[in-house]
């Protein structure tokens, strides 16, 4: 039991940082704990475009919006936060249309096909929030100090450990879930990521296709650098990065933005998306205090700040039926 503090988040990823910000901000003493360096997150190999995808819950949507507003505000102070609004493309190969996009994407205009790159044949252009996450998830830390919160990078937690961390847990281990919640049904889905150089790239353009594993293809632009991508490929649990996947997606970019023929890879990332057949936000059967928010698959980000808010609602809930005790 951690002496002197209300809440114990386990992870350190977007999740446990934005839900350990909105408790310190309301007031609660919160330690994070994390088994991973903030760098060695899932949620540092994320490109990050606002949108959910890969992710399942009737409730995603409005999680999404609700994050949508928040980011919308961070994207005023990009220097410090990480999140920009920028505008750009989702384009769809033949046989395949892009759908028009959902709520919350601003500015929505169908693209005429002969200004799309080649192999392309339908799309939307439209502005949503960009994520540069290494910033990003350093910012919330940075909040969260402010907020006279904590990180600790340590051991992994164990499941008999869990419930007795402290007063209220909250359990945002993404896959880590994996052997905290025996059984549960949640699974990987492999992602790379190449970070290079910005050639001068100011729009994104994120190639809609139909889910299935493989490789995709997507180009968003983060000041400096741009973030390319993509695969994805089930139940891969290897997070070492494939010479074979990386020369994919350059020659993917570099067909759908000239700009980037030619540029060398500065940095390979590989993620696991988290995915589950549902997000996982509630209290443990078995120990009320224990309130759970993972699996949130290919859009962790863009919930994050919506299941935050829900988590904060239950923890509530947590300390009053302690205290009921
Ligand atoms: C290539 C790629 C691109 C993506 N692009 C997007 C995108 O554009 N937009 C979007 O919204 N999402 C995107 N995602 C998905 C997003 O990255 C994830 O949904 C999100 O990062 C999940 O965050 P998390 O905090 O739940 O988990 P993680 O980031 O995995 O964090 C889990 C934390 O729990 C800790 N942990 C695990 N087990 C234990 C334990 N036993 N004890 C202590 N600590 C533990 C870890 O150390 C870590 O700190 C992408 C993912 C990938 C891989």
């Amino acid at each position: 039991m951690n002496r002197g503090t209300d809440v114990v988040v386990v992870g350190a990823g977007v999740s446990g940082l934005t839900c350990a910000v909105r408790l310190a901000e309301a007031g609660q003493r919160v330690l994070v704990r994390s088994a991973h360096s903030l760098r060695r997150t899932t949620s540092c190999a994320a490109g990050a475009i606002w949108g959910p995808h890969l992710v399942a819950h009737d409730r995603a949507e409005h999680w999404a919006l609700e994050s949508l507003a928040v980011f919308r505000c961070l994207a005023g102070d990009p220097a410090r936060t990480g999140v920009r609004m920028r505008t750009g493309v989702e384009a769809g190969r033949p046989g395949l249309p892009a759908p028009e996009p959902g709520p919350g994407a601003e500015n929505v205009t169908a693209c005429d096909p002969a200004t799309l790159p080649p192999g392309f044949a339908n799309g939307w252009r439209y502005r949503v929030p960009l994520i540069d996450m290494t910033r990003y998830l350093a910012y919330l830390a940075e909040r969260l100090a402010e907020a006279g919160g904590e990180v600790t990078v340590g051991e992994p937690v164990t499941a008999t450990e869990l419930p007795r961390l402290g007063p209220v847990v909250v359990n945002c281990t993404g896959l880590g879930a994996r052997t905290l919640v025996p059984g549960d049904p949640i699974m990987p889905i492999r992602g790379d990521l190449l970070v290079v150089r910005n050639p001068g790239i100011d729009t994104f353009f994120v190639e809609h296709d139909d889910d299935s594993d493989g490789l995709t293809t997507y180009i968003l632009p983060q000041g400096d650098h741009v973030m390319l991508g993509g695969s994805r490929r089930t139940n891969d649990w290897s997070t070492n990065p494939e010479p074979a996947v990386e020369h994919a997606i350059l020659d993917r970019c570099a067909l759908a933005e000239p700009r980037l023929a030619g540029v060398r890879t500065i940095e390979h990332r590989v993620g696991l998306r988290p995915v589950r057949p549902r997000v996982r936000i509630g209290a443990d059967e078995r120990h009320p205090h224990v309130i759970h928010n993972y699996g949130h698959g290919g859009g962790g980000v863009t919930l994050s700040w919506g299941c935050a808010k829900e988590v904060l609602a239950l923890t509530g809930d947590a300390t009053r039926t302690i205290r009921q005790r």
